[in-house]
């Protein structure tokens, strides 16, 4: 490949980015030129009884420039929703004397990091070597599909690393900053670190538990029913579904119980939306599953916990578990590499997440028809929430 073609084919994406730079730089530059005021007033006002104070006003203003590079960080990174998992979304900006030359972020698992993108993307490397590379997430020191984002760093001789926060992982966090200090380039950890973290809420939150981000789904009547007593009902509206299919697209995995199997027969993919479509997952503890059921004739890929077998067919696999606890498929599930989940029923299964108290966040769509019988809908103290209505529907939300 020659340098041209190189260059024509990483500066295409960048060129996208750079429009939605300019736009997203407007919003990004207000609040930090706020901070660069309170920089500003707090030099004058501190200006007459020392110069150490002072020079914490000039302090505080690098901050601050800091904090403006790291939320562009967090922009790119957030393009990566959706795609990036099981990695996480992390975004990177290089700079050069106050002007943004690079951008990148992770777009896709298995393809470049946000560092490789970043620096591919600048034009003129000689720059590098006075340069501060801006990285949400921290470097990796390891060879993963891809060599060490820190040696790339190292061998490109850039001067400054901000990292926004050191990687979950045990057994390599700190290690890609320690690579890169002790080669020489100056580090700093830390900026903006909780929107870093939160940006990564769901792997974060697998890594550190060793097992995968638990989202509780359901759709109710105003009276609190799932369904009528012959099974379902629909309560979404055609954009409540294909917003709800987004979120499925956002997840690793979906899980259902055997009964929500028989009585709805779901197919459990993403068509009303242009995503991923997750694992599939049934608790199904005897084997309880009519063979032609969609899950199984359906030829995707679906994974069958149960108390019976082990066994591989095709894209099905039956996992023998000695308990179908909540913990004990979720610690399965993170072994596989699955880092979040949407649990989306039935009524039992749902109450025993609740009752194990094995959930990150609850996404309940509740409709104002009214069914005055049924299947329950399990009870949870909303009072602390804030419902969005889309279509008629309150669209209620929980995360802790
Ligand atoms: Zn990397």
């Amino acid at each position: 490949m020659t340098t041209d073609e190189k260059y024509i084919q990483s500066s295409s994406p960048s060129k996208i980015e750079g429009v939605r730079g300019s736009m997203t730089e407007t919003t990004a530059s207000s609040p930090s030129k706020i901070e660069g005021a309170r920089g500003s007033m707090t030099e004058t006002t501190v200006s007459s009884p020392s110069k150490i104070e002072g020079g914490r006003g000039s302090m505080t203003e690098a901050k601050s420039i800091d904090e403006r590079y790291m939320r562009r960080a967090l922009q790119l990174a957030r393009q990566g929703g959706g795609h990036a998992s099981p990695n996480p979304m992390v975004g990177a900006v290089v700079v050069h004397r106050g002007k943004i030359i690079g951008e990148g972020f992770h777009r896709c698992c298995g393809q470049g990091h946000a560092e490789v993108n970043a620096i591919a993307s600048v034009r003129d490397h000689t720059l590098l070597s006075e340069s501060t590379i801006y990285v949400t997430l921290e470097p990796c020191s390891h060879y993963g599909k891809t060599p060490p984002c820190a040696k790339l760093l190292i061998e490109k001789n850039i001067k400054r690393v901000v990292v926004g926060t050191l990687d979950p992982f045990e057994k390599v966090s700190g290690r890609g900053v320690q690579m890169l200090r002790e080669a020489g380039v100056e580090v700093e950890v830390g900026i903006l670190e909780q929107q870093c973290r939160d940006l990564n809420r769901r792997f974060f939150t697998a890594h550190t538990t060793g097992m995968p981000w638990v989202m509780l789904k359901w759709a109710q009547s105003s009276d609190g029913f799932l369904a009528d007593e012959n099974g379902a009902v629909q309560f979404s509206t055609p954009l409540t579904r294909a917003l709800m299919h987004r979120e499925r697209s956002m997840v690793d995995a979906i899980v259902v119980g055997a009964n929500t199997v028989k009585i709805d027969n779901p197919s459990l993919t993403t068509r009303h939306w242009s995503g991923n479509s997750p694992l599939r997952v049934v608790l199904d503890k005897n084997l309880s599953m009519p063979s032609d059921c969609k899950l199984i004739a359906d030829g995707g890929k679906t994974l069958i916990y149960n108390a019976i077998k082990n066994e591989t067919k095709g894209s099905l696999e039956w996992v023998k578990l000695n308990t179908i606890e909540p913990q004990s498929w979720l610690r399965d599930l993170y072994r596989r590499g699955i880092t979040s989940v949407m649990v989306e029923g039935g009524a039992n299964v749902l109450q025993q997440m609740l009752d194990a108290n094995a959930w990150n966040e609850l996404r309940i769509e509740i409709s104002p028809a009214t069914l005055r019988k049924g299947i329950k809908a399990p009870v949870v103290d909303l009072s602390h929430t804030i419902g969005e209505e889309i279509d008629g529907n309150l669209i209620v939300r929980e995360t802790r």
